[in-house]
This record gives structure tokens, C-alpha cells and sequence, in this order.
């Protein structure tokens, strides 16, 4: 079964961090293009190919009720045998009568966009929630019996220190949270951040002292951690994104989304009048040597690695034959025995290190 991931890119405001495909939400009618144009594409799906649903952006939840509704009408006239249905939402939109349309098409899963419960770093990314917002948007969505949540973490922006983290990963506690996305800041060129802050250098030891107490953390409270920035509890894992570290194919549909089937990769326009036109896609063909270093990056994510066995049904050819990475064993990143080959916890810090040898 595949996965199908909905892009829907405005945005009410632009975190200064951000470079995902985006689009500040003032125009009406472009909106009203947009949903057009997506539920069309929604429309031709054949049903029976998808078990999850992912709508990400931007920031789906800055829809107006009357065009949330018409969105989430028609993913639910078509689909119904999903196991999991993600929205993600930013905490300050989220309202009542938003949670009562979750609930009533079928949504079963919300991620937060929270980043920091701290108001200096809210400050610094940008964000315009506080605290209080997200207290009570989860506290909204679990009255109305959606307690699959998500929070986004992000850690090591300027000026954070190690006492700020512990008070974020105590809210995940105190919350009592099912799964947290826990991401370093990556400082993207074309960002405000970058922008004010390109001469600072980010310090990485703090972020790798960080990294430690959040593993650390998160495990004594309960939390599995099963891919390198993320912890779910049990049965909680993120079912649609397991799909793209496991390399299954997914569909994406709207401004800049993605879908990878087979060997074949497309990727929509990132400008929406092109997207809208159906113009300006790139097409990518991977060959075998490229399907097969993916599959090791994306499943080298995963704390439980790469499964031999599962290389060799894809591939029909195995795993130490078509790779050296003796060096990474003897450098104490990798590990593996006879059925898996992952990383150590050393190389969990040094991931960028591995995955670059395998490209
Ligand atoms: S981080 Fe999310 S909410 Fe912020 S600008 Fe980017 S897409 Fe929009």
C-alpha cells in the first residue's frame, strides 16, 4: 500500500528558518484554484492503493473552516480504509469548530508545529503561537478524543541552552504526548535566519550534548526512539513517514510535493501558477545503484537499521557484496550482524558522516 502526502502551502506568516515550499495565504481565490485543482487530482486516485494520508505544508490549518471542510469532504468521500490520517497544524489557529471537522472526516492523527515552548526561541524562529496555545490545542484535541499528537521540536537555535531543552522535553511529558519529531536547527540559505545570522556559527558541541539528554530523556519517560529524530510510545509510530525511510512508494499531490513510484521520482513546481498550470515538474529516472544507496540512507535512519534480509528481496544481490563500509565499522558508526546492518549510537551523531559514504 502506498502512502499519499497533500500539499497545502500557505502560510498566515514565515518562520524565519523555513524553506519548505510555501505561500503567504492573502489570496482568496488562488486558495480557491488551488483546492480546485488538488481535489480534481484527488479525485482520479484509485482508492484501494493508499493506507495513509499525510496533509502537511505550509500550514493546512490556516484554511478557512468553509475550504478545510471542502478539502477534507473529498479525501473522506474517497478514501475509508486508511490506517492513519495526519494534519499538520500550527497550535495558535487551531480552533473548536476545526477539531469537530477532524473528527467528523476522519483525521487521526494531528502534529504540532511547536518547535519551542520557550519565548525567546519563539521569538527567533518566528513563530506566533505561546505556550498557552498549545496547552490548550492539545488540550482540544483530546477532549474531542484525537489523542494520536505529534510535536515538532526543534533545538540548537542561537541563544538556547541546555535548561531550555529540559523545559521543552518536560512539557512532552507533562502533556503526556504520543510522538515527538526532534530536528536540529539547519540554518537554509534563502532564509531570514540565514540572512541576520549567517556570520554565527552553530555550536555543535552544546547541539550533541543536546541530542544526548533528548535520547536520554525521552527513553527514561517512555518514548521509543525508532528513527534518528523521532520517538513515538508504543504503537505510536508515524505510519505514512515509515513509508518513506522503508523506500515505499508514496504519491504527493499540490505546490512542490513529491511522489516516487518504482524507480521514477516526480517533483511539482515549487511556484503555485506553474504548479496550477501543470508546468515545470521535474522528473527524475533513479538506476539501481541509485535505488539502492536511498534505500541505505533512508533505512540507516531508522534505529533498528537496514534488515538483510529485506536488501536482498528487493535487490536480489546482498548487501556487503554491493557496499564497502568496513570503515565505518572499524570508526565505530556502523554495526551490523547477521541479519542487520544500523548505527551505533556514536553514529547517530555523526549520521551526515555515513550517509555521505554511501553516495
Ligand atoms: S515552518 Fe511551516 S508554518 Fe512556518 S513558514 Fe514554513 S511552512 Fe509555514
Amino acid at each position: 500500500m502506498k502512502g499519499l502526502y497533500i500539499h497545502i502551502p500557505f502560510c498566515k506568516h514565515i518562520c524565519s528558518y523555513c524553506d519548505f515550499p510555501k505561500k503567504i495565504a492573502y489570496n482568496e481565490e488562488q486558495i480557491t484554484n488551488y483546492l480546485n485543482k488538488l481535489i480534481k487530482e484527488i479525485n482520479g486516485l484509485n482508492t484501494n492503493l493508499f493506507d495513509t494520508i499525510y496533509i502537511g505544508g505550509g500550514t493546512p490549518n490556516s484554511l478557512n473552516n468553509n475550504n478545510l471542510e471542502l478539502l477534507l469532504k473529498t479525501i473522506k468521500n474517497k478514501f475509508n480504509k486508511y490506517k492513519e490520517y495526519t494534519i499538520e497544524c500550527n497550535p495558535e489557529l487551531i480552533n473548536k469548530e476545526q477539531v469537530l471537522l477532524f473528527k467528523k472526516y476522519g483525521i487521526n492523527r494531528v502534529s504540532l508545529g511547536v518547535e519551542t515552548f520557550n519565548d525567546k526561541g519563539l521569538k527567533l524562529l518566528n513563530r506566533h503561537h505561546s505556550e498557552k496555545d498549545v496547552i490548550n490545542s492539545v488540550k482540544l484535541l483530546k477532549e474531542n478524543d484525537i489523542n494520536n499528537i505529534n510535536i515538532d521540536l526543534i533545538y540548537g537555535y542561537f541563544n538556547e541552552t541546555i535548561e531550555d531543552l529540559k523545559y521543552d522535553l518536560e512539557m512532552i511529558h507533562k502533556l503526556n504526548i504520543m510522538h515527538v519529531s526532534c530536528y536540529t536547527l539547519i540554518l537554509e540559505k534563502n532564509t531570514l535566519l540565514y540572512k541576520l545570522h549567517q556570520e554565527k556559527e552553530l555550536n555543535e558541541d552544546l547541539i550533541a550534548d543536546m541530542m544526548d539528554y533528548t535520547y536520554k530523556y525521552l527513553a527514561k519517560i517512555g518514548f521509543n526512539h525508532y528513527e534518528i529524530s523521532n520517538f513515538s510510545k508504543v504503537g505510536y509510530e508515524s505510519l505514512h513517514n515509515l513509508k518513506y525511510w522503508n523506500k515505499e512508494d508514496y504519491i504527493g499531490l499540490g505546490m512542490g510535493a513529491t511522489s516516487c513510484i518504482n524507480n521514477k521520482r516526480i517533483t511539482n513546481s515549487y511556484f503555485i501558477n506553474n504548479y496550477l498550470k501543470d508546468i515545470d515538474k521535474s522528473v527524475e529516472i533513479l538506476d539501481l545503484i541509485d535505488l539502492k544507496k536511498e534505500f541505505i540512507i533512508m533505512g540507516l535512519r531508522k534505529i533498528k537499521g537496514i534488515l538483510k534480509e529485506d536488501y536482498y528481496n528487493k535487490f536480489n544481490s546482498k548487501i556487503n557484496d554491493d557496499f564497502n563500509y568496513k570503515k565505518l565499522i572499524d570508526l565505530k558508526l556502523l554495526e551490523e550482524d547477521d541479519k542487520s546492518l544500523k548505527l551505533t549510537y556514536r553514529g547517530l551523531f555523526l549520521a551526515n558522516i555515513v550517509f555521505e559514504e554511501f553516495i
